[in-house]
């Protein structure tokens, strides 16, 4: 199977948006990975001679649902409103917090956690700084964050604006036990051509990576999706995630920007109620549950 065939129709509605917004630059935006999902990893990997994952065909997608919490705003919406949705449908979701930019009301964050979610740690202070700054500074950002990710058992690290470098992976390594920054295939963002082309979890610079597999809020927004086509766009590529024995990894923001507006938010509890309701596909997981079943 050709994991990198796009169903037609996400096709035709990729098109019909790249054409309002960036026609003439799509071949240079996405010409690999190919945007909204490219699994071509997974192709070589089962086509090499010694394919690392045994096939297990009942095997049901690992569905691990994630918010890059960058305000508190986020943080209040996430409690108010994407908690109690999450929990109706039986899910669980990894929060990735800022820990050092503004003032974090840890009544909340305890809320989170005793529920049952998870909690990580989102960069230092989102000034997108972090991977680029020298060893010594960089070092002290991440350190600063010792004290968050102690508090709430935070064990895995998410860049902000997915902006990360070697050294930088390199450093998380005796910090966290994954790394999740690596967009499957991340269109425009951070930068064009972006993306490790693969819905498995891997081993880079000696820490675990788990991929941002599915189209995240942001980068749908942008291209002018509407929520139908978002929902649509994400049952299509969790489908194909699934059947190519991925991790379905989903990124959104809890922000009125992003998906904390009336219709994004019908789009993801209906993206939710899918994965609850294809049970015989999907099953909602957690990072620690997905990695444990990562050889190293
Ligand atoms: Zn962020």
């Amino acid at each position: 199977m050709n994991y990198r065939v796009v169903p037609g129709w996400a096709r035709a509605v990729v098109a019909s948006a790249i054409g309002r917004r960036n026609r003439k630059r799509v071949d240079r935006w996405a010409a690999f990975p190919q945007w909204p999902i490219d699994l071509s990893t997974d192709v070589l990997e089962d086509l090499s001679d010694v394919p690392r994952h045994a096939d297990h065909s009942t095997r049901r997608a690992p569905v691990i649902v994630t918010h890059d919490i960058d305000s508190p705003e986020g943080l209040l919406n996430l409690v108010s409103r994407f908690l109690p949705l999450e929990e109706s449908v039986g899910a669980r979701s990894t929060n990735y917090i800022v820990p050092c930019a503004w003032r974090v009301e840890h009544a909340l964050v305890g809320e989170v956690v005793s529920r049952g979610h998870g909690v990580g740690v989102h960069g230092y202070d989102h000034s997108n700084t972090t991977p680029f700054a020298a060893p010594a500074e960089r070092i002290r950002r991440l350190d600063a964050a010792r004290g968050f990710a102690e508090r709430y058992a935070a064990t895995g690290y998410r860049a902000p604006s997915l902006l990360r470098t070697r050294p930088l992976l390199r450093d998380l390594g005796p910090r966290f036990r994954y790394d999740s920054s690596i967009p499957t295939a991340g269109g425009l963002f951070p930068t064009p051509n972006n993306g490790c082309a693969t819905a498995r979890p891997f081993r880079i610079e000696d820490i675990l990576e788990l991929p941002i597999t599915l189209p995240r809020d942001g980068t749908l927004r942008f291209l002018g999706f509407s929520p139908d086509e978002v929902l649509r766009i994400w049952m299509e590529c969790a489908d194909l995630i699934a059947r190519s024995r991925g991790a379905v990894v989903l990124l959104t923001h809890c922000e009125r920007r992003f998906s904390g507006q009336a219709g994004m938010f019908g789009a993801y509890r209906r993206f939710l109620e899918y994965v609850r309701d294809r049970h015989d596909l999907f099953v909602f997981s957690n990072p620690s549950s997905v990695l444990a079943g990562v050889s190293s």
